[in-house]
């Protein structure tokens, strides 16, 4: 050790100051103030010697007031006593240099004050070199701690350069450390720690450790000052661009931004929208309001902000709650009703959501729309409805990009916005009228809305940031289920709905749309009694049609004009009562008359079924003949498609010449003309086989058929007649048109289970296998002989019998 003065021998015997609250070091110089009875005795005591020795012992306890020797450490500082200042009465500060280590041996008494034997201790020679290098080590780090403390005493750089003894170093390091750096205890062990090598390592962690407590305190520093520094940039910043729109008179377009600014924030998007919004409101606020640019990110953000990301309306699941609200708002489908319960009992069940979309097919106004509606009350979810008619562009549903100028999102994202949820009902109208062209394929993309593996990351091409669709229940609508994309059709589950009868419709318009009328007009059911004869005369008389819009329109007409002539007379009008005059007077002069079994059909007409997208309908077919070369000549719109099956009917007519009595040689000298007035589309023409047979034979033959009476089916040249579609919708058109009875092919004998009992009971069904078996059914009784060549050649018969 460094004290090159004369130690105590071994095992002397000396005073013992006891130090409650620090450690002294050899080679340091200290005073320490003494206060306590037996310290201050001890003071007094050595104060008149020369060159007094003291072994200095740190407490463990630093409040024992009266220690005894187990409550010191056990090693302690021999040091001299080089001043003892009097501060007051028993109160005296010593300065003392320390020397060396020693370890109590052997404790001789308390009293006056306490006295042991000690024993000296020394560092062994043999580590030097290393600690040499330790030393080293100890100087740069206490050097950068001073560098980033400046606050440590300044003593410690004369240390750092002058004390070359490496165990000296450590101790004189310790010793200037503040109170923080270094506690009592690790004072202590230091002082215990003979060996330089150790005592240099114990110093150096303390350094070290001090040293990683600063560069993470810098670290965090320097990140606040770079917080503070930005935002405080920016704040001058904003301030400056305020002032400057101000002297520009733009402050509006400011505080716009900073609302949509606290409305993003609000919002909790999801961490990729909040992000994009963000950059682009920091993009606005460098930008002309008055630019195209400055427009487009402003809508942009807008339509972000709108989005329900996370809203969504709280389901009721409720099985019986769903029929509840079927019936509440719908007379009969009762087919329909039960597979929309089924349906949503499944879609109860299955966790997962797959499954089919329901399509409800029909013709309009049978209420495919407001069966949607119903859906999403009984569910308690929002409605929203998407019209895909007339779609053609892939942009339509998936959005435009944002780099066209006008761009919008496509319609579901609108459908989205306007709902506020992202888990409505959205009913997608009229899928069947959608086109694909160059600009790409809206049922591609909406396979991908509808798919879902895929629609919970949805990407519309506006928006750009993926969007949830998967809590969406779609639904869909359409006419014309052979209009449908073939993959969009494996996707879904098809209900019918075909139409109403005569009887059905009363029943809707008194229990639904007379009451929703009236209520819509504000008028009671005593200023305007509709009464079921009026319904009637109107559902007679003004519609014809499967569903049930027009009725509603003209029954609308009614209610308004009584409002009209209630607020023109102030409310004081007499009421008022659906008679035939009232309905006159309002809707105009009858424009159907349903008695058509009454009228005459010349020879060479012949009534037919058919089925459009209106739902079904009559369908009546002319066929006139001149002198010619046996040709035959089709017009009408539907030309193609009917040549064949009027070739075929007429090939039938001649081979069965004879039979029918007809003079082959005449039919060789005879052109015919078949015509089909009201044919619009290739559907309505299946099924017109069998009545142009009808009216090619009628034509020869010279007989009128039966006017109540009409057929479908197609034939064979040898005769057969072969099963068609949508029996239900035709059966239910002929029924409406007053149709006593229809010709069907046997082979269509199963479909008619749907066809409401009422309808039935009110019509006689006649199926036939084969073409001979038809005209007895469907020709009056001839008048004259069935005359071959004698039917009248009355090629100006064009029949215009035909109602419309
Ligand atoms: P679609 O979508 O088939 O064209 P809508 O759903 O628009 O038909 O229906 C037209 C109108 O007829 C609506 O007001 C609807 O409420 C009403 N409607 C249709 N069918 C029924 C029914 N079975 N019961 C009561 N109202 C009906």
């Amino acid at each position: 050790m460094g004290s090159t003065r004369k130690p105590p021998a071994n095992g002397e015997h000396i005073a013992i100051l006891p130090l409650r609250n620090s450690v002294l070091f050899p080679m340091s110089v200290v005073p320490i103030n003494v206060g306590r009875p037996r310290s201050v005795q001890l003071v007094e005591d050595l104060s008149g010697q020369e060159r007094a020795l003291v072994g200095v012992v740190t407490q463990r306890d630093p409040n024992a007031v009266e220690p005894t020797f187990d409550d010191l450490h056990q090693v302690g500082t021999l040091a001299r006593v080089i001043k003892v200042i009097r501060l007051g009465q028993n109160n005296y500060s010593v300065v003392l240099n320390g020397l060396g280590r020693f370890r109590i041996g052997e404790p001789v008494g308390l009293e006056p004050y306490m006295q042991a034997k000690v024993d000296r201790l020394r560092a062994s020679k043999s580590t030097e070199p290393n600690a040499d290098l330790l030393a080293q080590k100890l100087r740069d780090g206490t050097r950068a701690l001073m560098a980033l403390l400046p606050d440590l005493p300044r003593e410690l750089s004369g240390i750092l350069d002058n004390v070359h003894e490496a165990g000296a170093l450590a101790d004189l390091v310790v010793a200037n450390l503040p109170e923080d750096l270094a506690k009592v205890s690790e004072r202590q062990q230091i002082l215990e720690a003979v060996e330089v090598d150790e005592r240099l390592i114990l110093v150096m962690n303390l350094i070290d450790r001090q040293l990683s407590v600063l560069k993470v305190r810098d670290e965090i520093a320097d990140q606040i000052r770079d917080e503070m520094s930005r935002s405080q940039r920016e704040y001058v910043l904003r301030e400056q661009m305020r002032s400057i729109l101000e002297e520009l008179g733009e402050t509006g377009e400011q505080d716009d931004i900073d609302e949509l600014r606290a409305k993003i924030s609000r919002l909790e998007l999801p961490e990729e929208a909040s992000a994009t919004a963000r950059k682009q409101l920091s993009r606005l606020r460098g930008m002309q309001p008055q630019s195209a640019e400055y427009n487009v990110a402003r809508t942009y953000v807008e339509w972000i902000a709108d989005l329900p990301w996370h809203k969504t309306s709280s389901d009721q699941l409720d099985v019986k709650r769903v029929r509840q609200c079927l019936d509440e708002d719908h007379y009969g489908l009762d087919l329909v009703k039960k597979r929309i319960v089924e349906y949503s009992a499944i879609r109860q069940l299955r966790k997962d959501k797959k499954g089919p979309i329901l399509l409800f097919v029909g013709p309009p106004g049978v209420g495919k729309t407001s069966l949607g509606r119903s859906i999403a009350r009984a569910m308690g979810r929002k409605y929203g409805r998407i019209s895909l008619g007339g779609v053609r562009d892939e942009a339509e549903i998936r959005g435009h990009r944002r780099t066209y100028v006008g761009a919008l999102p496509g319609r579901i994202v609108q459908a989205l916005k306007k709902v506020g949820v992202k888990n409505p009902v959205l009913v997608l109208d009229e899928v069947d009228k959608m086109g694909a062209d160059v600009r790409g394929d809206p049922a591609a993309a909406l396979l991908e809305v509808l798919d879902p593996e895929q629609n919970s990351t949805f990407v519309d091409h506006y928006i750009d940031l993926p969007f949830d669709l998967s809590q969406v229940m779609f639904l869909a609508t359409a006419n014309d289920r052979s209009g449908i994309p073939g993959p969009l059709k494996d996707r879904m589950e098809i209900i019918e709905v075909a139409g109403y009868t005569r009887m059905e419709k009363v029943q809707i318009a008194k229990q639904f749309l007379v009451p929703k009328q009236l209520r819509d007009h504000g008028l009671t059911d005593e200023q305007l009694e509709i009464t079921t004869e009026g319904i009637e005369l109107v559902l007679d008389h003004y519609t014809r049609e499967a569903g049930v819009r027009g009725l509603e329109r003209e029954i609308a007409a009614l209610c308004r004009h009584a409002a009209v002539r209630l607020a023109e007379h102030k409310g004081e009008a007499p009421p008022a009562r659906t008679d035939a005059d009232f309905i006159e007077q309002v809707l105009g002069i009858q424009k159907y008359r349903p008695e058509l079994a009454e009228r005459k059909l010349s020879p060479g007409v012949a009534t037919g079924l058919s089925v459009n997208n209106a739902g079904g309908d009559l369908l009546f077919i002319e066929v006139t003949r001149m002198p010619g070369k046996g040709k035959i000549h089709v017009t009408g719109n539907l030309r193609n498609v009917m040549k064949e099956s009027a070739a075929t009917a007429v090939s039938y007519v001649r081979s069965r010449a004879e039979r029918l009595h007809l003079d082959p040689e005449w039919l060789k000298t005879t052109d015919l003309h078949l015509h089909i007035p009201r044919a619009r589309a290739a559907r309505d023409a299946a099924g017109a086989g069998l009545p142009m047979f009808i009216a090619v034979s009628s034509l020869l033959l010279g007989v009128a058929a039966r006017p109540d009476t009409a057929a479908t089916g197609e034939m064979t040249l040898r005769g057969r007649v072969l099963p068609v579609p949508d029996i239900k919708a035709k059966i239910l058109a002929a029924h409406r048109a007053g149709i006593k009875t229809v010709v069907l092919p046997e082979g269509n004998r199963n479909d008619v289970q749907d066809v409401p009992e009422e309808v039935l009971s009110n019509l006689d069904l006649r199926f036939v296998e084969r073409v001979d078996q038809v005209l007895p059914l469907v020709l009056e009784e001839p008048s004259g002989p069935l005359a071959g060549s004698a039917g009248e050649p009355d090629s100006a018969s064009a029949p215009d019998h035909h109602v419309t």
